[in-house]
């Protein structure tokens, strides 16, 4: 019996996705570290790029050094207010 796409089903499965296990079309899947995982599954499937670390970790630094500069808890408080 073949499978056919979770969202087109008029195509057939090319491949069951890592993540969720149902099967898609080779327009749904993409192919993270050697596996298959599908448009949906992909979101929470991805890391963070290096570029996204090293912002965060400039953002934070930042952050660091204006509160450190301004030796205010006050300000930490601040900003551990907006970031939650
Ligand atoms: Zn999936
Ligand atoms: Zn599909």
């Amino acid at each position: 019996m073949e499978q056919s796409c979770f969202i087109h089903t008029h195509e057939s499965a090319a491949h069951e996705c890592s993540q969720c296990g149902h099967g898609y079309c080779v327009d749904c899947l993409h192919i993270v570290d050697h596996q298959a995982v599908c448009r949906n599954c992909i979101h929470r499937f991805r890391v963070p790029s290096e570029n996204e670390a090293i912002a965060s970790i400039l953002i934070s630094s930042i952050v660091a050094a204006i509160a450190v500069a301004l030796n205010s808890s006050e300000f930490i408080n601040f900003i551990q207010t907006i970031w939650g």
